[in-house]
């Protein structure tokens, strides 16, 4: 059995101990120690990392009384060692887990919204709550009251309590195991059974901010992060808006408008391109026209134009009698019209992209495809080609 020294205190981060089992676990060397300070993966606070002696603590883990160290090599069974506990790891779960805590009662008291989930692992921390939507002001209220319960430097203690006292204590949620309990105190404001690890007071655990509200069905999921986490959060997102103001040469209270601007303009040169596109389809068309072969046959090369402009001026082609109109656009895109279906532009251009490892088809009256190249696109275009005059 293992002495568990992080129950004594959550600040211990240097021990001594004796090498009392040593094992294999998922192929990595294990050990067991008589006394630890690491805390194992459990209650929805992950496992800490660090050093036994030299040797790096990969993860830990609780198997019945036991408490397995994955190490990077193998442990001397019986031999002393020095554990060190990796502590700004440890103390970001901390800050996170009694987050959590203080978060989850504060959802009670502004919404009546009760936790009945949460997760903490190294990248996020949620709670799911057990409402399917939570308004904005109800998300600020809660957030608002998790931090005067921090600035409150209120204590956060745990102990150890009997069965027979659960009833008295007006736990948050009704514990679902028996026996004795370990009960994590908030001042006054929260008491919960936990067997986690937490700071020692609520200002300890820095910033709570709430990140945003994911629906789940009958649930709502909120993404938040505390202390360290918080502050990088903080420093990351101030970076990105400090940025974006000295692109836009803007105060940061401007950003919204100034970027509205943008897409406004952004949207009216969209609008003028189309109309400019749409002209220049019109005028390429009667161009093209006068150009038509005896055979009806019409054919027009454009790399820099976009398909769907180099279909437009097919399908305006079209609506003249006796035609078949050929023409390739950027990125080998190939287009074929047949204005009055006695020709198959659908088996002609699908056997033409075959033949130069393309793909396309259609109707007889129109159809498209891809060549995998401007130049095999043109050598499609001479097949076809063939294939009409033939
Ligand atoms: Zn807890």
């Amino acid at each position: 059995m293992t002495q568990r020294l992080y129950y004594d205190s959550s600040y211990l981060t240097h021990f001594d101990a004796q090498v009392t089992a040593v094992g294999a676990l998922d192929g990595q060397p294990a050990a067991t120690l008589d006394r630890t300070a690491f805390y194992p993966s459990g209650g929805g606070q992950p496992h800490d990392t660090g050093a036994l002696n030299d040797v790096t603590v990969l993860e830990v883990r609780s198997q019945g009384d036991a408490i397995w160290h994955l190490l990077a090599a193998p442990a001397t069974l019986g031999a002393p060692v020095q554990g060190q506990v990796d502590w700004s790891r440890r103390l970001d779960h901390m800050q996170n887990h009694s987050g959590q805590h203080i978060l989850s009662q504060a959802f009670i008291a502004t919404a009546g919204a009760q936790t009945v989930a949460w997760r903490l692992s190294d990248h996020s921390l949620t709670i799911d709550l057990g409402q399917a939507s939570l308004s904005d002001g109800q998300m600020a209220d809660a957030e608002r009251l998790a931090a005067q319960v921090v600035q409150q430097n209120l204590p956060i203690s745990a102990r150890f309590v009997a069965e027979a006292e659960l009833p008295t204590l007006h736990l948050r949620k009704q514990p679902d195991v028996e026996g004795p309990l370990r009960v994590v105190e908030i001042g006054d404001f929260d008491r919960v059974a936990c067997g986690g690890l937490h700071v020692a007071s609520t200002a300890q655990v820095g910033l709570i901010k709430l990140l945003r509200a994911e629906r789940r069905g009958p649930e709502t999921r909120i993404h938040f992060v505390c202390g360290q986490r918080a502050l990088a959060d903080y420093q990351r997102k101030h970076e990105t808006v400090r940025s974006l103001a000295s692109r836009f040469t803007c105060g940061e209270d401007e950003l919204a408008q100034a970027i509205q601007r943008l897409q406004d303009q952004a949207d009216s040169n969209f609008k003028a391109l189309r109309a400019a596109q749409a002209e220049l389809v019109t005028a390429e068309a009667a161009r093209l026209l006068a150009s038509a072969a005896a055979s009806g046959l019409i054919t027009g090369h454009y790399p820099a134009w976009e398909g769907e402009q180099v279909k437009q001026l097919a399908l305006a082609l079209r609506s003249q009698p006796g035609l078949v109109i050929a023409l390739a656009g950027g990125n080998g895109q190939l287009f074929l019209a047949s204005s009055d279906g006695a020709f198959d532009a659908g088996q002609t251009l699908r056997g033409a992209l075959a033949a130069v490892g393309g793909r396309g088809g259609g109707r007889p009256d129109f159809a498209q495809g891809a060549a995998p190249t401007w130049d095999a696109a043109q050598q499609a275009l001479k097949l076809i080609e063939t294939a009409v005059e033939g």
